[in-house]
């Protein structure tokens, strides 16, 4: 059998705090169990938050972790025209869109719409589905707006793209998902609607960068936050659209902060470092995880 193959993909948008530290945790103790390997990935695509002072801290409270990793760090602002082919393949195939409306646009549609009775579904992460107008414009209407500068991100075709390939689609899962889900998983990708797949300021979303790194980086096991499990709805239908392996996937549990909620970066939660110059050894912060 080959060698498992795990990775921990931080953002450099903030420093480590101890829901990173259990995520890159597990993926070491897992890792070890399997006698695999485990690589490290900046995901820096969203260029506007990520910053090289983060990114020097996240190695430094991995290694003070004694966290170790295999191999080259894939950076992902080293890679765009990686994501740029993928989402070239997506065009060429009819399943990607220019879409051309604001976040405020898409607020006022879907406020008009839910003024005149309509119920308006919203994707897992809580924003409103894309609206369908931007899908039905005519190739010369696109053309017009793009020559003359309007802004745009790349949306997916949703319909279109579950109409390629064949349903259901699956995934195996050794963690759980928010309702216990565990074993073969059915995956929903529906529940995003025309899912976002570059931004108007990065070459690429979150959903395509992850899809794309992991197949090149040979990931045989994603092992990640609870937080994430619905995205791996809209991970298994690009692999499918993409022709790319499929991994296995654990979510692990969340930390929450006293109020329940997860522990986040732009909240500012204790960072690894705080914890650090607090006077905390490493073995003390893996003992606040377990
Ligand atoms: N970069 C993502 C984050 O920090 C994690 C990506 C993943 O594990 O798929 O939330």
């Amino acid at each position: 059998m080959e060698k498992p193959i795990f990775r921990f993909a931080p953002s450099p948008n903030g420093y480590l705090h101890l829901g990173h530290a259990l995520s890159a945790l597990e993926n070491k103790r897992l890792a070890e169990q399997t006698a695999g390997s485990l690589l490290l990935r900046i995901d820096d695509i969203d260029l506007s938050r990520a910053r090289p002072e983060f990114e020097l801290a996240i190695s430094e409270d991995l290694a003070w972790l004694g966290i170790e990793f295999d191999g080259p760090t894939r950076r992902q602002s080293d890679h765009l025209t990686d994501y740029q082919e993928a989402l070239d393949t997506l065009k060429d195939e009819g399943l990607a869109y220019p879409a051309f409306m604001s976040r405020a646009e898409i607020r006022d549609h879907v406020s008009a719409a839910e003024a005149a009775g309509d119920s308006w579904p919203r994707d897992p992460d809580g924003a409103p589905h894309y609206p369908g107008v931007d899908r039905e414009l005519e190739e010369s209407e696109r053309i017009v707006r793009i020559a003359a500068g309007a802004p745009y991100s790349w949306r997916l075709d949703m319909a279109a793209a579950l109409s390629r390939v064949s349903t259901p689609i699956h995934w195996l899962e050794s963690g759980a998902g928010p309702n216990g889900e565990t074993g073969q998983v059915v995956a929903n990708p529906n529940l995003w609607g025309d899912a976002i797949l570059a931004r108007r300021d990065a070459p690429a979303s979150y959903h395509l960068s992850v899809v794309v790194d992991d197949a090149v980086q040979g990931i045989s096991d994603v092992v990640r936050g609870r937080d994430l499990f619905h995205a791996t709805s809209i991970h298994r239908l690009l692999q499918e659209l993409l022709g790319l392996p499929v991994p296995h996937y654990h979510h692990h549990r969340l930390l929450l902060d006293a109020d329940g909620r997860k522990l986040s970066k732009s909240r500012e939660d204790t960072s690894i470092r705080d914890l650090k110059s607090a006077g905390l050894s490493p073995a003390d912060v893996i003992r606040l995880i377990n």
